[in-house]
């Protein structure tokens, strides 16, 4: 019962990347690089195995940055023709590739990293991917057209990579949707059917990540407008209940989220936020045990794993590493009381 995990992200060492950055440099290059990663992904292993966390993941310390990680190694994408566009309806402005031609993936992009931290643990595995609209988001089309498009073939990649991270020993498929919360209309239209896509002949647990973003100053802002009840899950569960993904994760602790939204999930697994992703606060896992439990006014202990709002990557690691400790904690105390 409440078996934990993360959304994913953790911060990178401020040896192999600038730290707390959404978009750093890597600090090493070539062999060194490739063996920072790996010792970075396997001590955040280590955290998340020592702090009782479930199932376990490589916190992207492979990758730049969750979307680019991905769209760097694909055919069809000019890194050097940047757009200038506003991502998430404008919440914040980024310089983004353009996509130029025909999409190709012409080899499997994180199969390597998740078969070197199969290796490396005996619990459950996720690896994340981000989702066909979320990616739309985040770069310019310059060929397609239309984002439907781009995003159906987006998601026939995303499917082919996925069922290498299978094969490669991954227990769950994670993709990230963050997008969902904000074109939402554009979800029941294509963002949901590209998604359905994705998840094509997974033989795996298979998750999707709706949230309202990392703990960063646009993000708090955008919040902030969002008035004194968060109604986006509201209107997109139904349809994500009826859809095919097995988990949903979304943001519970610390939101305005209506806590009676998980009451329109009643088929899926939920991943409830119980720990924050704001800069400078630590949990108690009483505070993390009480989230818990009343997120079960909602939803029977059976479909409810314990997890983080979003990504930890724009903290600092100490108190992300605090953070996953706080979660081990907090699950405990509440299966103690539950
Ligand atoms: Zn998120």
């Amino acid at each position: 019962m409440f078996e934990t995990t993360t959304v994913g992200s953790l911060p990178k060492p401020d040896w192999l990347a600038e730290p707390e950055r959404l978009w750093p440099t890597w600090r090493l290059d070539c062999q060194a690089l490739q063996d920072g990663k790996e010792r970075a992904a396997l001590e955040w292993l280590r955290e998340q195995e020592a702090a009782g966390i479930d199932i376990v993941g490589d916190g992207e310390q492979f990758r730049i940055h969750f979307v680019h990680g991905f769209l760097a190694q694909l055919e069809g994408i000019d890194w050097n023709r940047k757009t200038r566009m506003g991502i998430r309806n404008n919440r914040y402005e980024a310089d983004v590739p353009t996509v130029t031609g025909p999409l190709a993936r012409p080899k499997a992009i994180h199969a390597a990293d998740a078969a070197f931290m199969r290796a490396q643990t005996t619990r459950r595995l996720k690896v994340t991917l981000p989702g066909p609209m979320t990616i739309c988001d985040t770069l310019a089309d310059g060929y397609y057209g239309r984002r439907e498009d781009m995003a159906m073939r987006f998601a026939e990649l995303l499917n082919a990579e996925a069922k290498e991270l299978v094969a490669a020993g991954a227990d769950v498929i994670q993709f990230d949707e963050p997008a969902f919360n904000v074109f939402i209309d554009e979800v029941r239209d294509w963002g949901l059917p590209a998604l359905e896509r994705a998840l094509q002949g997974l033989s795996v647990t298979t998750a999707v990540h709706i949230c309202y973003g990392y703990g960063i100053e646009a993000n708090i802002r955008w919040k902030e407008s969002l008035g004194d009840q968060w109604r986006q899950y509201e209107r997109i569960f139904p349809w994500i209940n009826a859809s095919s993904v097995q988990q949903v994760s979304l943001e519970f602790a610390g939101s305005r989220v209506p806590h009676e939204v998980l009451r329109l999930l009643p088929e899926k697994e939920l991943l409830v936020g119980a720990i924050e992703v704001l800069p400078g606060k630590l949990e108690s896992a009483e505070e993390v045990a009480h989230n818990i439990l009343e997120a079960t006014r909602h939803v029977e202990k059976s479909r409810l794993l314990p997890c983080t709002n979003c990504g930890m990557a724009p903290l600092s690691a100490e108190l992300a590493r605090g953070k996953l400790r706080a979660l081990g904690a907090g699950a405990a105390l509440a299966r103690s009381r539950g």
